[in-house]
């Protein structure tokens, strides 16, 4: 559950980073209402002329939802309950029309279908237009015409199946953009940007609650001399091993990140100074420990801060990176605290 609130905070952070605003995921909401909107807006006009009252009232309530859900939409940016309503607008408003003007309303079930799957999850999308088809067979069984019916049935069976195909296609292909754009390719660790997302909802939940959290900063002394010695190579096996050490050690609820090329970043959430002190000397003596080359000693110095009141992402990892300095000026192989 964790992960997946993490994974959506690094998507929204992507999101907003890449335009600037929230806009990109609005779009979908906003043009199906506007769409839903406008498409029913003539008939609602239609139906009043005609005085059908009840179908113009039907007709009504469905422009009006459309229009109050995209406004919201727009001035909210808030998309999952909006989402939920749009769809569940459309799929009534077609078992309501289909009933109260007649069956071949049910027109109006193709784009509703596929505006369910692209709004909702694919499993709550399939049990909307179970429901939605379960409640019009009253209306389109009676028709003399059966061969119609099956046509329709059929027809709406195949626009289901496109739409769930592009819908899971469409949400793998988001996690695969997720895994590239917050991953580390070589290490399998967070990158900069997975650890910007994650700075902004821990510090968020501090400025809520109060939530108290952590950063360690790992950097690898004289990494260059390594290089030098024995080949780029064997540096990034290093920098695998110490990522894999670093990951057996630390909880679920601190989360790992390599920034720059021999910096690395743990975020303990929920954990206070004295926590991050001690998992900081747990790794440093584990690194030390471990024959990462043979006969040449690989070790880390190490930095830590805990979240104080008022602070920024950066601030706190400026911090971090201050007693980082410290550690390395102590002459490596060490761990120092900001305070
Ligand atoms: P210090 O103890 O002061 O941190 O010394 P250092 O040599 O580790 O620091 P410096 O910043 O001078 O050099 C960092 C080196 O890390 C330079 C580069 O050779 C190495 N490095 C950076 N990214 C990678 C990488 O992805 N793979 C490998 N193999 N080496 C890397
Ligand atoms: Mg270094
Ligand atoms: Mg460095």
């Amino acid at each position: 559950m964790r992960k997946l609130h993490s994974g959506m905070a690094a998507w929204r952070y992507i999101v907003r980073s890449n335009s600037g605003r929230k806009s990109v995921e609005t779009y979908l909401p906003l043009i199906l209402s506007a769409a839903g909107g406008l498409g029913v807006l003539p008939f609602a006009i239609l139906r009043f002329l005609q005085q059908q009252w009840l179908a113009a009232t039907i007709d009504s309530i469905i422009v009006c939802g459309f229009l109050i859900l995209g406004t919201y939409v727009y001035r909210t940016r808030r998309i999952r309950v909006a989402s939920i309503a749009i769809a569940v607008l459309s799929m009534s408003g077609v078992v309501s029309t289909v009933y109260v003007i007649g069956p071949h309303q049910i027109y109006w079930a193709f784009p509703a279908i596929m505006a369910v799957f692209y709004l909702i999850g694919p499993r709550e999308a399939i049990v909307a237009t179970l429901l939605t088809v379960v409640s019009l067979l009253p209306a389109l069984l009676p028709s003399s015409d059966s061969h119609e019916t099956t046509t329709i049935l059929i027809t709406i069976l195949v626009t289901s199946a496109f739409a769930l195909a592009f819908s899971l296609i469409t949400s793998r292909q988001r996690e695969q953009l997720l895994v590239l754009a917050t991953k580390d390719p070589l290490t399998g660790a967070g990158n900069r940007r997975g650890l910007d997302a994650k700075l902004t909802e821990v510090v968020n939940a501090h400025r809520r609650n109060g939530e108290t959290s952590s950063l360690v900063l790992i950097d690898l002394d004289h990494f260059k001399k390594v290089n030098d010695l024995y080949g780029h190579a064997v540096g990034d096996q290093i920098l695998k091993s110490i990522t894999e050490i670093i990951n057996l050690r630390i909880r679920v609820t601190d989360s790992l990140y390599r920034i720059g090329g021999e910096e690395f970043v743990v975020v303990l959430e929920g954990a206070d100074l004295e926590r991050a002190v001690h998992l900081a000397e747990q790794l440093r003596l584990l690194v030390d420990a471990n024959e990462l080359v043979p006969d040449h000693a690989v070790t880390i110095s190490l930095g830590v801060a805990e979240i104080k009141d008022g602070e920024t992402g950066n601030d706190w990892l400026h911090r971090a990176d201050e007693a980082l300095y410290q550690a390395k000026d102590a002459g490596r192989n060490s761990t120092s605290i900001s305070d």
